[in-house]
C-alpha cells in the first residue's frame, strides 16, 4: 500500500491530462490503468491521426457538443482548445488544422500525440501502473480515501479521479467500470446509448443492398419527428451501407434518432436527403426542365445522368412514379415537379442505430447536475472528482470530445493538487 496526493483512474485523454495538472502543482501522483497501453482510443481517433481539438471559437465548440457542452463553459474559460494547442506546441507536437476547424499532428500520426502526453506524464515523476483493473473506490467517514485494485492491493489518497471513460469500442479499455464506483457514492447515472453512430433502415432498397457502397457528397441529411417537424440537419458526406447509412453526417444525426423515438415513443423515424443544398426547389426544378428540354427524344434515366448519383436515379424516379425509359419530352409537367421534389426531399425511414459497441462516443453517463463544473468535483462526495466521457456529456466527432476530455481532466488535476495540498499543510 503507499499513499499519493492524487491518484488518477484511466489513462485516456483526459485522465493523461489531469495527471500533467495534478503533477506539474507539486502533487505525488498515481496513474492505474487496466490495459497495457495507455491512450487506446486517443490513439484510434480521428481516423488514427488523433484529432487533438477544433480551433473554432467557445461558443462554437460548446455549439458542437450537443450532449450538454454548456456545463464545460467554466472548464473551457479556464483551460480550452487554446491552451490544448500551446500545450502540445510546447512538446514539439506540431499541429496543423484541416477542413471545419480540425485540429491534428503535422506527422499525422496519433502515436506521436500518445507519446507525447505519456513522456510529459513521466517526466513529471507520476507513478504509473498498467495491467491494473481497479475494482472499487474506497470511501471512508464520507470522504474518498483511496482505491482498491482487481489484485486487492489498496493506495491510499484523499483525492482519486475518475477516467475511466464510456462504454463504446470496449476493446480499447472504456467498459464503463466508473458508474458503479460514481453511484457508490451516491451520483445519479443517467442512461447510456449509443451517439456518433451509424443509423439502421429497413428500407426495402436498404435490404436489397442496391445503394450499398455508394457515397454522397456535400448533402444535407435531416432527421423528422412525426408531427412533420425538422430536428435536426447536417451537411456534408455520407455513405449507403448494407444495413443503413453512415458517414460523418449520418454520425451526426444517430444520436437525435433515438431521441425522437423516446420523445414519440415510436420505432420509425424519417430522415431525409437534400441532394442539391444549395438550391431552391424551383431552381432545381428549372434545372431539371432545362436538362430535359436539350435531350427531348432521351430516356429521362440517361438525360439526368452525371447531375444525379447514377444508382440513384432508378429508386429516385420510381419514388416519382416515373419510368425511367421514358422520353424526355414525354414526362408530364406534374411529374417533373413530383421529382424535383423528391431531389430536394428524398425520404426514408431508420428503425434506430448501430450498439453502444459500435458508437464512438456514449451518451449518458454520471450526471452533471452532482459535479461542480469549476473544479470537476463531485458535490456529493469530497475528493472525489470526474472528467472525460464517463461524464454525461457527448460532443460530435471532430476533436469535439477529445477537447472536453483534456479540458476537464485539466480542471479536475488542477483542482484535485489544490486540495490535496490543503491536506499536506
Ligand atoms: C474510433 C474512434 C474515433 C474517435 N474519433 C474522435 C474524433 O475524431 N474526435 C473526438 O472528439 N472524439 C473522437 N472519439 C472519441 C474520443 O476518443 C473519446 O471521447 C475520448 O477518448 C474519451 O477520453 P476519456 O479519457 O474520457 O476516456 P478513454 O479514452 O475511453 O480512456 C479511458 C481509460 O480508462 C481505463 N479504464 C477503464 N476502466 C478501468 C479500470 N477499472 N481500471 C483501470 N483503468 C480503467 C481504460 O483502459 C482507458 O485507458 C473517437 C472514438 C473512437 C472509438
Amino acid at each position: 500500500m503507499s499513499h499519493y496526493d492524487v491518484i488518477v483512474v484511466g489513462g485516456g485523454p483526459s485522465g493523461l491530462m489531469a495527471c500533467i495538472a495534478a503533477a506539474e502543482r507539486g502533487a505525488s501522483v498515481l496513474l492505474v490503468d487496466k490495459g497495457d497501453k495507455l491512450g487506446r482510443k486517443l490513439g484510434i481517433s480521428g481516423g488514427g491521426r488523433c484529432n487533438v481539438t477544433n480551433a473554432k471559437d467557445i461558443d462554437e465548440l460548446i455549439a458542437h457538443i450537443p450532449g450538454n457542452g454548456r456545463f464545460l463553459y467554466s472548464s473551457f474559460q479556464h483551460w480550452n482548445n487554446r491552451d490544448i494547442m500551446a500545450f502540445f506546441e510546447g512538446l514539439g507536437i506540431a499541429l496543423k488544422e484541416e477542413d471545419n476547424g480540425r485540429m491534428f499532428p503535422v506527422s499525422d500520426k496519433a502515436s506521436s500525440v500518445v507519446n507525447a502526453l505519456v513522456g510529459r506524464v513521466k517526466e513529471l515523476g507520476t507513478k504509473i501502473i498498467t495491467n491494473s483493473p481497479v475494482e472499487r473506490i474506497i470511501y471512508k467517514d464520507g470522504k474518498t480515501a483511496g482505491i482498491e485494485l482487481k489484485s486487492g492491493a489498496t493506495h491510499t489518497s484523499p483525492c482519486v479521479i475518475i477516467a475511466t471513460g464510456g462504454q463504446s469500442v470496449p476493446q480499447t479499455g472504456s467498459t464503463g467500470d466508473g458508474y458503479p464506483w460514481a453511484a457508490a457514492a451516491g451520483h445519479t447515472i443517467t442512461e447510456r446509448y449509443p451517439t456518433e453512430v451509424p443509423i439502421v433502415s429497413t428500407e426495402t432498397w436498404i435490404a436489397s443492398k442496391e445503394l450499398q457502397g455508394l457515397s454522397l457528397r456535400d448533402v444535407e441529411l435531416s432527421v423528422w419527428n412525426p408531427k412533420g417537424k425538422r430536428v435536426i440537419a447536417h451537411r456534408g458526406d455520407m455513405l449507403f451501407t448494407h444495413f443503413g447509412v453512415s458517414g460523418p453526417i449520418a454520425l451526426r444525426c444517430s444520436q437525435f434518432i433515438r431521441q425522437v423515438q423516446r420523445k414519440f415513443d415510436t420505432v420509425n423515424v424519417d430522415l431525409a436527403i437534400d441532394l442539391f443544398p444549395d438550391l431552391s426547389i424551383g431552381a432545381v426544378e428549372s434545372e431539371l426542365r432545362h436538362r430535359l428540354e436539350q435531350e427531348p427524344r432521351k430516356a429521362v434515366k440517361n438525360a439526368i445522368k452525371g447531375w444525379i448519383p447514377e444508382r440513384m436515379i432508378p429508386l429516385l424516379l420510381s419514388k416519382a412514379g416515373i419510368d425511367g425509359d421514358t422520353i424526355c419530352s414525354g414526362i408530364p409537367k406534374a411529374s417533373i415537379s413530383a421529382f424535383a421534389s423528391i431531389l430536394k426531399k428524398f425520404v426514408f425511414r431508420a428503425c434506430g442505430t448501430r450498439s453502444l459497441k459500435e458508437a464512438f462516443v456514449t451518451g449518458g453517463g454520471v450526471s452533471l447536475k452532482e459535479i461542480q463544473p469549476k473544479t470537476m468535483e463531485s458535490k456529493l462526495m469530497p475528493g472525489l472528482f470526474f472528467c472525460g466521457e464517463v461524464m454525461d456529456i457527448h460532443g460530435y466527432t471532430g476533436g469535439y470530445n477529445i477537447t472536453a476530455a483534456f479540458s476537464t481532466g485539466y480542471t479536475a488535476g488542477k483542482h484535485a493538487a489544490e486540495l490535496a495540498a490543503t491536506f499536506r499543510n
